[in-house]
């Protein structure tokens, strides 16, 4: 969000250079500066742990027969799939707005989570902190924000998920090389 007025009385904001900052906006009444930083969200490829009936968490499959948890949310597209996603709210870490965005969007349960790669969105202001989360299936929950649900299988999705203004493809694909490029040994 970019600040035209102070928060705090109400005057029009300079733009004064602050160090090695640069340029930031300043209120010359109550001296205080203000900066432009991006929102910060979570966006989460959720991963079926369930590997041939074994549970052990260490066991991630490394074939390509990984099931994934897209979303249809018609406010976003009616026609596309999409990973998880959400902002991050006050007091909480990037992990902990992972396992509750999933569970709020989902119903399902966070058991382990990894920190993959981030993304920029210039027309919104945000920046997303992509994780790979997994959890044990189990069923769906209900939110006013997700109109479907499905697993689905990793090889299956290229033709319904959202690939334009959208990061749901490109951070599922970072989240599948994470997942592969791994030992045994997720930790977090
Ligand atoms: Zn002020």
């Amino acid at each position: 969000m970019k600040l035209e007025y102070c928060c705090q009385c109400g005057a029009k904001l300079i733009k004064r250079e602050i160090g090695d900052e640069g340029i930031a906006s300043f209120c010359e009444k109550c001296s205080k500066y203000y900066f432009d930083n991006p929102k910060c969200c979570v966006l989460i490829s959720i991963i079926n742990n369930e590997v041939n009936g074994d549970n052990n968490i260490n066991n991630i499959n490394k074939t390509n027969d990984k099931k994934v948890l897209l979303l249809k949310q018609n406010y976003i597209s009616t026609e596309k799939w999409t990973l998880c996603s959400g902002y991050v709210q006050h007091g909480e870490t990037f992990e902990q707005a992972v396992s509750r965005e999933v569970l709020e969007e989902t119903g399902q349960i966070v058991i382990k989570s990894n920190y993959v790669k981030s993304y920029y969105r210039e027309d919104k202001g945000i920046i997303m902190a992509g994780f790979v989360a997994f959890v044990q299936p189990c069923e769906f929950g209900v939110s006013k924000e997700v109109d479907d649900l499905r697993w689905f299988n990793y090889n299956d999705v290229d033709s319904i998920i959202a690939k334009d203004n959208n990061f749901s493809y490109e951070h599922l694909n970072a989240c599948m090389d994470f997942i592969n490029s791994k030992e045994t040994n997720f930790y977090i």
